[in-house]
């Protein structure tokens, strides 16, 4: 039997060989303890932590102390939130602005700074799959303590005005947060910007094993923004985040920055002839586009198919591709896409939408055999 193709990398990535070669290496071999530099053991574990720290940071043009590592995306998001109560607490400000179609992750901890007393405003999104930026100036206060956005949708892959709204918060205190799970180490001209104070991002995105991520943060006047720890413990990771370093997973995530930052460009140009062919796959299908092919990463497409609901089509495809029909983070949950919903999709549209999302390992589809099954399922046969 065929192996179907895998084009779900938005929700993970596969490793690549060598990220997984070194992450074997720190886990058979090299297994110290980086808080235990007193012998070759442990002093090999945090040399090769303290070097993947700084290729970490290269991505988003920082510095090795300005990476705090996580277990991923989800738990940089909650710490660059929550992490804000104290300072807003102590300092009166108590208002965040996030957007109507930012990851879970972000909207469940801006929910509950909520129910700790702090207001919170979504920024609405247009079609094109862009939060609306105009808005952000309009609900600026001077008591807006942090700002939240997203570099790049995991659902669309419409990359964000995120120049544009640096823009607009310049000369503004508020903290901002870009959440960049889907945009580090793939889009590399937005996330050097010097208002952005932190930036969460995951190592299996690009191509790392899954339970790394970092929170990096930018300096302001010389300091760091605020944060409170969410947990307590052995004082690693500047206090932010105690815990032994899981080393071998620490070295894999440098190695696939590493790569990212060396292969970016051959990697995007094999992902836009990919596209090629997905489109005009899409194209011959009569498919409609989800959001605005101008912002669209090279990497995702995100369409709907009319009349064919996404759960049947994913069903019926599944022998020949791996997709999605919402992100894999609510899949769990049968609602609709929340994101698609904000964009001003109707209701039918949203339920017929699917995600193919691919990278430069990605072999070639049967795209043949994927024409006739959805041509099948709308002919009803
Ligand atoms: N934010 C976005 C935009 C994401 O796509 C994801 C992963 N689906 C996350 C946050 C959470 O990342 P992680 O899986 O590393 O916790």
């Amino acid at each position: 039997m065929n192996i179907p193709v895998y084009l779900d990398c938005s929700a993970t990535t596969p490793v690549e060989p060598s990220v997984a070669a070194v992450a074997a290496k720190f886990t058979e071999k090299d297994y110290g303890n980086a808080a235990s530099p007193v012998h070759d053991y442990g002093l090999f574990a945090r040399t090769a932590a303290d070097h993947a720290r700084k290729l970490v940071g290269q991505p988003a043009g920082a510095g090795a102390d300005s990476v705090v590592f996580t277990s991923g995306a989800t738990e940089s998001n909650n710490l660059a939130i929550l992490g804000l109560a104290e300072e807003g607490t102590r300092t009166g400000r108590r208002h965040i602005i996030t957007t109507a179609i930012e990851h879970k992750s972000v909207l469940e901890p801006a929910a509950a700074m909520e129910r700790f007393g702090f207001r919170v405003d979504h920024l609405p999104a247009g079609a094109d799959g862009r939060f609306d930026v105009n808005r952000l100036a309009e609900l600026l206060r001077p008591d807006t303590l942090l700002v939240s956005t997203m570099h790049v949708n995991n659902e669309t892959g419409i990359i964000q005005p995120l120049k544009e709204t640096a823009e607009v918060l310049a000369g503004h205190e508020a903290y901002w947060h870009v959440d960049s799970a889907q945009g580090y180490g793939k889009e590399f001209t937005m996330l050097t910007d010097g208002r952005i104070d932190m930036i969460s991002v995951s190592g299996h995105k690009i191509y790392a094993p899954k339970g790394i991520g970092a929170l990096i943060m930018r300096r302001r006047d010389g300091r760091f923004p605020p944060l409170m720890p969410l947990m307590y413990g052995g004082g690693q990771e500047q206090g932010l985040r105690p815990g032994t370093l899981p080393v071998q997973l620490i070295a894999a995530f440098g190695e696939a920055a590493k790569l990212a930052m060396r292969d970016g460009e051959a990697r995007r140009q094999k992902c836009i002839e990919y596209r090629r062919a997905v489109l005009s796959v899409l194209d011959e299908l009569g498919a409609q586009q989800n959001g605005d092919e101008r912002f669209c990463m090279p990497h995702t497409v995100n369409f709907s198919l009319k009349g064919i609901k996404a759960e049947t089509a994913v069903r019926a495809l599944k022998s020949v591709i791996a997709v999605s029909g919402t992100s894999a983070c609510t899949s769990h949950n049968p609602m609709p896409s929340y994101v698609l919903g904000a964009m001003g999709l109707s209701a039918e549209r949203v339920e017929c939408s699917l995600r193919f999302s691919w990278c430069h390992m990605t072999p070639d589809a049967d795209w043949e055999r994927v024409k006739d099954i959805i041509r099948k399922l709308r002919s009803g046969i």
